[in-house]
């Protein structure tokens, strides 16, 4: 049997670093039902199909990273990659491409089969937003509001840049790519290996290039936003000045390209400085030939994929989390009662925390490192008298209380918070 260790690039999900995803989740649903988006939950497999043609060939997931297997029928699936193609093919497959615009959310695991570093995994979450239907900049700026007011609730947006950029429509790509290859071509011995390879085959992609030699030659290359087309100009500048009416901070970055192909129109990216080479925290823009490109419709559409683990690795404070009522009983009789009360305290929703056995001493011990803030104990002389004994466990006074009073008698307690969700 191999080692028991989980596989290179997955981790399990435990304690402190599972409740903080949680709160990023829960914030991100939060702002997106307040946008009025609905959740959307997909498969964690599709046939490779869907993302082999929609992410395109020189893409770094299609290339390298996608996680495909025969299943035992001998069709070919792909773990799921990123959002965006499944809910696509999502679309066309529910038969939904009547109900535009429709707006969604959604959250889980995606698999890439990269090298595993800080802010990189093998297994890794997003929470992702699309809007679908809307071929007007408005999509965009509310796309964009939505992701800047995700990380405002997060306290987080005095640490993170919004950066910009246009890919234009396909008539803007096709002459830009032209005088691209043409200015490139000059200096193709000089390029990085990589960047060899994109000249012919994505030559754009090649603007986003990280390798220092690279970067040199890109910065004396002409700027696509002077190829763009009158039209794809407007739709920039009009995206532009919208997202100043909602003063929306943002810089253009005329190297942002993003990895996949479908993209067309806006991109954009959230970066952080505090995590080095993976600073980018949430990602996304606008995919017009997404749908149609799949067989669908020509719906737009236009969206962003945050990287849970990322943004949980700025989030420097813990998450403050309802404190347990530990209910203590002894002996037999004692013990039976705690049950009792244990189960009225969990139907008022108080966190409740059974001690199961072990007398007085241990139930304290257990009661004080999961950092309860009271302890209900309940012994021969409560049973006789039908109270129990409320111990404040912050600083050790003891109140006797009758039965009926308990949940009355809790509500001093402001850190055991009910559990509302
Ligand atoms: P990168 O340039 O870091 O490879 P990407 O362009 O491949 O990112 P997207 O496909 O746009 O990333 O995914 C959106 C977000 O998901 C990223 O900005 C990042 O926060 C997160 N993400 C992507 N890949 C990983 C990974 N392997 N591990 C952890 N988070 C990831
Ligand atoms: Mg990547």
């Amino acid at each position: 049997m191999s080692k028991l260790l989980p596989v290179r690039g997955t981790h399990d999900l435990i304690g402190e670093n599972f409740r903080l995803q949680n709160h990023v989740i829960k914030s991100a649903r939060f702002v997106a039902e307040i946008f009025g988006y609905e959740p959307i939950e997909t498969p964690i497999f599709e046939s490779t199909d869907v993302y082999q043609r929609t992410l395109g060939e020189t893409s770094d997931i299609v290339n390298k990273e996608m996680y495909t297997f025969k299943d035992k029928g001998g069709d070919s699936l792909t773990l799921r990659p990123e959002g965006t193609a499944g809910i696509a093919r999502a679309v066309i497959s529910g038969g939904l491409q009547d109900n535009t615009p429709l707006k969604w959310y959604y959250s889980g695991p995606m698999f890439r089969h990269e090298r595993p570093q800080k802010g990189r995994l093998r297994q890794f979450h997003q929470f992702g937003a699309e809007l679908i239907g809307v071929a007007d900049p408005v999509a965009d700026i509310e796309v964009i509001s939505m992701a800047t007011e995700f990380l405002r609730d997060l306290d987080l947006l005095s640490e993170v840049k919004l950066q910009l950029n246009t890919l234009g429509d396909l008539q803007s790509r096709k002459t830009y790519r032209e005088t691209l290859i043409n200015y490139l071509s000059d200096y193709k011995d000089e390029l990085s290996e990589e960047s060899q390879i994109r000249l012919t085959r994505n030559p754009l992609r090649i603007l986003d290039s990280k390798d220092i030699n690279d970067k040199k030659i890109i910065s004396g290359a002409p700027s696509f936003h002077n190829f763009l087309t009158p039209e794809a100009d407007l739709f920039f500048k009009n995206m532009c000045s919208g997202l100043e009416d909602l003063g929306i901070e943002y810089s253009s970055n005329p190297y942002l390209v993003r990895g996949l192909d479908y993209y067309c129109h806006t991109t954009f990216e959230f970066i952080s400085d505090k995590l080095g080479a993976q600073g980018t925290l949430l990602a996304g823009g606008r995919y017009d030939g997404l749908i149609p490109m799949m067989g669908g419709q020509s719906i737009p559409g236009v969206g962003w994929a945050a990287g849970i683990e990322r943004i949980c690795m700025l989030i420097q404070k813990p998450i403050e989390e309802p404190r347990a009522i530990c209910v203590i009983g002894l002996g037999k009789l004692g013990e039976q009662e705690a049950a009792k009360i244990a189960l009225k305290l969990r139907q008022s929703k108080f966190k409740t925390e059974l001690i199961y056995k072990g007398g007085l001493k241990r139930g304290l011990r257990r009661a004080n490192k999961i950092g309860a803030v009271a302890a209900i104990l309940i012994g021969e002389n409560e049973l006789t008298n039908n109270i129990v004994t409320v111990r404040n466990l912050d600083n050790g006074s003891q109140t006797e209380v009758g039965f009926s009073e308990l949940d009355s008698h809790l509500a001093i307690y402001d850190s055991a918070t009910l559990i509302t969700d």
